[in-house]
């Protein structure tokens, strides 16, 4: 219902201001953006709401104190400014982790002690908490499985925690009750061009088949790790530009990691940042940054990310894990942009990019979820201005994202029409029978991993429980959905089939 309702305006409407293609968090963000600006907006995805890297993440609203150690107090001051903003406008889905950094030498309790000072100096009234050194005997209170050996305490900061794929769906839902057309399962399949111009998009209903050609002024090329190929329907000689690298993440149950607080480890063995970061009530570990050359919607991580993963964890805690402790495996793509490929870039800022085509595509890529509304607003800028668009202010840094209460009192109703919707999915888990039907009925959920990956974050928290769980999303969205058995039975198979693949 709701989606032929959104596919009638992509049908009726003669004109849009923007297209944005792309539905992970800088396109959701652009929409939500755009809308609430008065421009008239589309949004085309090609797979799901955050089906890329948008799902992937290891769930941290934070200033990056990575960047901090480089030096780059602006690039900081940025992401802490807006980690304030995120946390204010979407108080249901984001929150304050407090954070440790377990120290073994007493320089670098002094070091990361400083460091961690500065960086809640930096975020200044937006601060969550002052930073505190803290002593190894406090350190092993507030982190009781903590290897003690040589440890000399810990630092205390704090960032931001969220569930990354729900705060897609919630922009998703804020940028259309501000007017935009947010569609996912519409792919771009080309451009339609008047001399070297842009002037409309050829794009293909992935569920009915149908193509359509849309008009428009403006356009953002939104779509992360898969920038090249939407430039190269712009230009098919254009090279290159994106390199990704990929980080994967693991999920243990709590009782590896008994505490409230999240670990931080600065620097391991071979340079990188290592988290341990309780979420749901699974705990989150990673992650992992290894260059690839082949981008795929469903990444895999290698022997060698686990092995270091596992390996890093038990090395600083001293309740061991193995393999078979491994509830789920994620691995999300990073779009870097490789050294001397912004040839044309109109405005490099921060830690993310932007490319004005000739053909006047505006492409976004790099960057953070924690700095989307940034991004969103620096895209939109560049759009209006290629295209003589009146300039219109941005006005979302006070926009309060979705709508808690309303979802509430609908999943109410809907356990109003049966009692029984309102059961547990799974009784580890929280997730309710009325959800998952909220979810089809008004979240645009299409398919059962739609349902157990992303609407609810079950494929994410343990694999096993999703695929006991497929008959059941399948029979509910089929029911929802008025589709047969073959379709339902289809749904199980293929969804049952991706899932193992998030089992290590
Ligand atoms: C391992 C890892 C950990 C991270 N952790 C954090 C963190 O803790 N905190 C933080 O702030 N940031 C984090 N990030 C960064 C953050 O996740 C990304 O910056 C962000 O998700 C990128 O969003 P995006 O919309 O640009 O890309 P994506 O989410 O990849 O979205 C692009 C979308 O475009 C769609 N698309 C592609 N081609 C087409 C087409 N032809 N037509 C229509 N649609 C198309 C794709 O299906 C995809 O959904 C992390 C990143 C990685 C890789």
């Amino acid at each position: 219902m709701q989606r032929a309702s959104r596919i009638a305006q992509l049908e009726n409407t003669a004109h849009w201001d923007l297209i944005i293609i792309g539905g992970g968090a800088t396109g959701l963000g652009a929409a939500v953006d755009a809308a609430s600006r008065g421009l008239k907006t589309l949004l085309i995805e090609r797979a799901d709401f955050a089906k890329g890297t948008s799902s992937r993440s290891t769930k941290l609203v934070h200033g990056g104190v990575r960047y901090l150690a480089q030096g780059n107090i602006k690039l900081v001051k940025e992401a802490l400014r807006e980690r304030g903003y995120l946390l204010k406008n979407a108080p249901h889905i984001c929150s304050t982790q407090p954070f440790l950094i377990p120290v073994y030498t007493w320089f670098d309790k002094f070091f990361y002690g400083i460091g961690l000072m500065t960086y809640d100096l930096l975020a200044g009234k937006l601060s969550l908490g002052a930073t505190k050194i803290l002593s190894a005997k406090k350190t092993i209170e507030l982190l009781p499985s903590i290897k003690q050996e040589n440890l000399k305490g810990s630092i205390q900061y704090f960032d931001g925690q969220f569930d990354d794929s729900r705060l897609a769906i919630d922009l998703a839902y804020t940028a259309t009750s501000e007017g935009a057309t947010v569609l996912n399962y519409v792919s771009l399949v080309g451009f339609e061009k008047k001399g070297q111009k842009i002037i409309g998009i050829h794009c293909k209903d992935e569920i009915s088949g149908k193509k359509y050609t849309v008009p428009a002024s403006s356009f953002i090329n939104a779509t992360g790790v898969f920038t090249d190929q939407v430039l190269q329907f712009d230009d098919a000689q254009r090279e290159q530009i994106v390199r990704p690298s990929q980080g994967v993440h693991l999920v243990v149950r709590k009782e590896f990691f008994k505490t409230s607080y999240a670990m931080m480890v600065p620097k391991t063995a071979d340079g990188r940042v290592f988290f341990a970061v309780p979420w749901h009530d699974s705990v989150v570990l990673g992650t992992t940054d290894t260059a690839i050359d082949t981008i795929s919607m469903e990444p895999q991580a290698m022997d060698g990310e686990i092995d270091f993963i596992i390996e890093h964890f038990n090395k600083y805690n001293a309740v061991a894990i193995s393999r078979n402790d491994v509830q789920s495996v994620f691995v999300g793509l990073r779009p870097l942009v490789k050294a001397g490929g912004v040839a044309s870039t109109a405005l490099i800022s921060r830690d993310h990019t932007i490319i004005v085509s000739t053909s006047g595509l505006v492409t976004i890529t790099g960057g953070k979820w924690t700095t989307y509304r940034r991004m969103a607003h620096d895209a939109v800028n560049n759009a209006l201005f290629v295209s003589k668009q009146p300039k219109r202010d941005c006005v979302t840094r006070n926009l309060k994202i979705g709508d808690p209460e309303k979802r509430r009192a609908m999943i109410g109703a809907i356990i109003l029409e049966d009692p029984n919707y309102a059961k547990q999915l799974h009784q580890n888990y929280p997730y309710t029978v009325a959800e998952i039907i909220f979810a089809i009925r008004h979240e645009l959920a299409e398919t059962v991993e739609d349902l157990l990956a992303r609407r609810t974050r079950l494929l994410f928290l343990d694999a096993r429980v999703a695929i006991s769980l497929a008959q059941t999303a399948a029979n509910l969205l089929a029911k929802e959905l008025g589709k047969d058995q073959e379709w339902e039975k289809k749904q199980v198979e293929s969804f049952q089939e991706l899932a193992y693949l998030y089992i290590c």
